[in-house]
């Protein structure tokens, strides 16, 4: 089994001799630079922060909406005012016409993890399939591009369109990533107001340790963003590797998206995430649908050793338990997964319950993936 944390969040302990800690408890005068590395005078930043009112819950979620889905331009090869046309659209990351269709219900709706008002932690809630797994990352004109090669036809497990599949989780990455430091720095300036020094300081802290690993992370996926495309203007993929498990059966479960080999399937550590000097690799994994019924594809930069022994050791994994075993590493690692209303009612309270704990866990503390004795799903790998 993986292991799951109790709580979402990974606590960072604070030194109390750190810098940064010495520093904010200094007297300040009112024209220094804050002691919380916004850049902002002492006097504009946090001298009055703990006589200021408390926003709401529902105000900072209002306006950590606004920061977080701000336009952002198109992300398209060589876009520009010139070659883009319409206005930035939403671009939806797994295939609206492809795998998202299989999963719709007759009402138009699929499923995911969001959070809701009256609940804590996430939960399984449905949505509308026009805005499921969308972002707005291209003009219409370049949405159309990008989206046309791999839309036209049923995937075969061509490598050119595993690289488009993940280009478009690359972009989608890169603008959430983005989104994400955005809203951190957001949040510094509204987080801690009425709380006291102390609390401020753990606040601002935190706020700048998370904004320091995304910023090497968005520049890790920026690099290979890069590298893909120089593949899609020169049409040459071979700098990439792509793996596809092919399965017959019900989809019911989509997901894509592009995130750092921590882990391999078996649970051995490949990289210390929080070590900041250390690259991580990144793969990419989509659900398509293919004729007979889908594939698990995995596309990386060639060389990638720690992307490929993630990729073999879930070639590893007997083919009676990869889809289960897939679905599970789907809900732990990625919150672009989508599933059907007639899916989620068909599992058991305990499936449910496994489900939700993994969707509601940031990050995950390594594990052998093990199939579930009742599998999730019935996809049968050739
Ligand atoms: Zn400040
Ligand atoms: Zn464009």
């Amino acid at each position: 089994m993986i292991n799951v944390p109790q709580h979402p969040f990974r606590v960072s302990e604070i030194d109390e001799n750190d810098p940064f800690v010495v520093n904010a408890l200094k007297k300040h005068k009112h024209y220094d630079p804050c002691w919380c590395g916004s850049g902002k005078k002492y006097k504009k930043c946090h001298m009055h922060r703990e006589q200021e009112k408390p926003f709401t819950l529902g105000k900072l979620r209002k306006l950590q909406r606004d920061v977080f889905w701000r336009k952002r331009g198109c992300m398209y090869p060589k876009s520009s005012p010139s070659a883009c046309n319409g206005k930035i659209i939403d671009s939806h990351t797994i295939q609206r016409k492809g795998p998202l269709s299989k999963i719709v219900d007759e009402a138009g709706h699929v499923m995911h993890f969001e959070s809701s008002s009256d609940s804590p932690g996430l939960e399984a809630q449905s949505i509308g399939w026009r805005k499921a797994s969308t972002f707005p990352g291209y003009c219409s004109r370049h949405d159309s591009e990008l989206v046309g090669p791999i839309e036209r036809m049923a995937f075969d497990g061509q490598h050119e369109h595993s690289v488009l599949h993940a280009f478009r989780n690359v972009c989608n990455e890169i603008y959430r990533k983005q989104a994400l430091i955005e809203s951190l720095r957001f949040q510094k300036g509204i987080l801690d107001r009425g709380r006291d020094l102390d609390r401020q300081i753990d606040i601002q802290y935190s706020c700048n340790a998370n904004i320091k690993a995304h910023s090497k992370s968005l520049a890790e996926t920026e690099s290979l963003r890069a590298y893909i495309e120089r593949g899609i203007v020169d049409g040459n993929y071979d700098a990439f590797e792509s793996a596809c498990f092919m399965f017959e059966g019900d989809i019911s479960v989509v997901s894509s998206s592009v995130f750092q080999c921590e882990f391999d399937f078996e649970g051995n550590k490949l990289v210390d995430m929080w070590d900041l000097s250390i690259d991580a690799e990144l793969l990419s994994h989509s659900i398509v649908n293919t004729e007979n019924g889908g594939a698990i594809v995995f596309v990386w930069q060639k060389g990638g050793t720690h992307a490929k022994r993630v990729v073999e050791s879930f070639r590893n994994i007997p083919d009676d338990e990869k889809g289960d075993v897939f679905v599970q590493y789907c809900f732990v690692n990625c919150e672009n997964t989508y599933f059907s209303a007639s899916w989620w009612e068909s599992l058991n309270p305990k499936q449910r319950a496994q489900i939700t704990s993994y969707a509601r866990a940031l990050y995950y503390e390594g594990g052998a993936f093990t199939a579930n004795k009742k599998r999730l799903v019935g996809w049968n790998f050739t």
